[in-house]
């Protein structure tokens, strides 16, 4: 059986001592191993991303740019490769796979236009014969560090803009899903990008604490689940390191008496369970507000009584099985409980069984959701949706408001006040207006509030590039041939 290995300095390093499994979720079945890095293999791979520093940092910024072109362009051309190796270790059907490819792109384009995202300012004659400049460097050796629900997007999120600021990274994808990654640091090289600027570590806990605590490492991107967030985040910041660690979710979506429900109804199915419910911005709370709930309900529940579940190679399939078993009979534990917290479960996913041994799960609706009982306040990620019945649109936002995590949101409805309203009110990082996953395009950046970021600054867009650069504020003054003088006093502008 084959080993996914660490890509460190351009090269594939020698097997592992330690390993994990990586599963095909579709059969069940183990299908190849994983290298997990000791703490010496994370610093050596800081210390080729060290020395490529240098370089790359040097390098001229149309070179930086003419990497993401070709890089762009390999992408285009074999999307249905990368989406094979996604559906292939993750589950997610081929469909879906693709359309997160296409959503990684997006972010390479953005990285193209380095050269106008890293112009600086100028002040001419701040004071007499004096201007000041600020230009944009990179902070050094970056540490990304991914979940396995996006194995090639949530990578290019981090590593797109800290390439092309300049800086040089390490990524640790998930030890669910690595093969992407590989896949992708091979396709920089391939698109121009020197060794070392990229290199790609698998593993646990050992090797990211030894990126955390490497005095090498200048900054951590993070993306995963809230608990780990917010400890990568604490030991990070202690150690003096710039910090962006996005959390997990429970997104709302609000339906409004005045929605069109058929929309509504479609939108939340796709969002609820496109994916098995294991996105970020997946829908797991559908509010409904008033008389609408009987309807949206009875909706939803007719039309996923015919959902496709299957292998995600399956064109047929519209959902696939979920990451490992352990996850499968977690989220089957929610479902089995909700009854005894007070749910009425209208669709039972759990009950329903499948042909192949794969992590498969049906899709399950549970109606008369309350905050407290653990359906409602856990993320479960997986196939569930929870309707929580209100009587007013303020006590839809006074329910979002007072939720833990504050990724998504979004709300249905045909009146432009009660909308514009919505956005004004809702503490809630990334808002749709009868859209029901809001992921914001890549000129756009992306982040969540509360429990679901913990740092200053989102991800991928324009606040990646002030995360990945630091400003330098340089004053100048030429010799004017005025006679020079000696004054102790603070410089006045004046
Ligand atoms: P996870 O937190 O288990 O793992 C994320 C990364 O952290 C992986 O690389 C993993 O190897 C590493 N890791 C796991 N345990 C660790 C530990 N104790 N110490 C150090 N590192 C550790 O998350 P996951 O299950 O891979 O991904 C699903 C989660 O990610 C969900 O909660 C989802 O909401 C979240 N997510 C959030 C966003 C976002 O943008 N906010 C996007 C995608 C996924």
């Amino acid at each position: 059986m084959s080993t996914v290995l660490h890509l460190i300095d351009g090269q594939e390093t020698a097997e592992a001592a330690r390993t994990g499994d990586i599963f095909n979720p579709a059969t069940g079945a183990v299908q190849r191993h994983v290298a997990f890095a000791s703490a010496a293999e994370a610093e050596t791979a800081v210390a080729a991303a060290k020395a490529a520093l240098p370089g790359w940092r040097s390098s001229s910024l149309i070179k930086r740019a003419d990497v993401f072109f070709r890089l762009r362009q390999i992408l285009a051309d074999r999307t249905g490769e990368l989406a094979a190796i996604v559906t292939d270790e993750h589950g997610k059907v081929l469909s879906d796979a693709v359309g997160e490819v296409s959503r990684g792109i997006e972010n390479v384009e953005f990285a193209a236009g380095l050269v106008h995202l890293l112009k600086g300012e100028r002040a001419e004659q701040v004071s007499r014969g004096v201007d000041v400049h600020s230009v944009k460097q990179p902070v050094g050796v970056v540490a990304a560090i991914t979940p396995f629900n996006f194995p090639v997007m949530v990578p290019l999120w981090m590593v797109a803009s800290a390439i092309a600021c300049g800086n040089t990274v390490v990524l640790k994808p998930s030890e669910k899903d690595p093969s992407a990654a590989v896949w992708l640091a091979k396709a920089f090289l391939e698109a121009g990008l020197p060794a070392g600027v990229l290199n790609v570590v698998h593993g646990d806990k050992v090797a990211v604490d030894a990126l955390l605590d490497s005095p090498d490492v200048a900054a951590i991107s993070f993306v995963g689940s809230t608990p780990i967030a917010r400890s990568i985040y604490q030991r990070a910041s202690a150690n003096g390191k710039r910090v962006q660690a996005l959390g997990g979710a429970k997104n709302h979506m609000v339906v409004m008496p005045d929605a069109d429900i058929e929309s509504a109804t479609a939108a939340a199915i796709s969002a609820a369970y496109g994916s098995a419910g294991e996105r970020c911005m997946a829908v797991s709370v559908l509010v409904a507000v008033g008389d609408i709930a009987d309807d949206l309900v009875a909706g939803i529940r007719d039309r996923i009584a015919t959902l496709q579940i299957g292998p995600g190679t399956d064109p047929s399939s519209e959902m696939g099985p979920l990451i490992t078993r352990e996850h499968r009979d977690k989220v089957a534990s929610y479902v089995t409980g909700a009854a005894a917290e007070g749910a009425t479960v209208v669709v039972d996913g759990t009950r329903k069984s499948f042909a192949a041994d794969g992590f498969f799960i049906g899709v399950s609706l549970l109606d008369d959701v309350k905050p407290g009982m653990k359906v409602y306040e856990d993320e479960i990620f997986g196939p569930v949706l929870s309707v929580v019945r209100v009587e007013t649109y303020a006590d839809a936002v006074e329910l979002i408001n007072a939720n833990a995590y504050g990724n998504g949101t979004a709300i249905f409805t045909r009146d432009g006040g009660t909308a514009r309203q919505f956005e004004f009110d809702i503490e809630v990082g990334m808002v749709g207006v009868n859209v029901p996953i809001p992921v914001p395009v890549g000129a756009f950046s992306f982040g969540g509030w509360k429990d679901s970021l913990f740092g200053d600054s989102h991800i991928y867009g324009p606040e990646s590039v002030h995360f990945y650069t630091r400003s330098k504020v340089v004053t100048t003054r030429w010799p004017d041939h005025t006679p020079a003088q000696v004054d102790l006093g603070f410089p006045s502008n004046h």
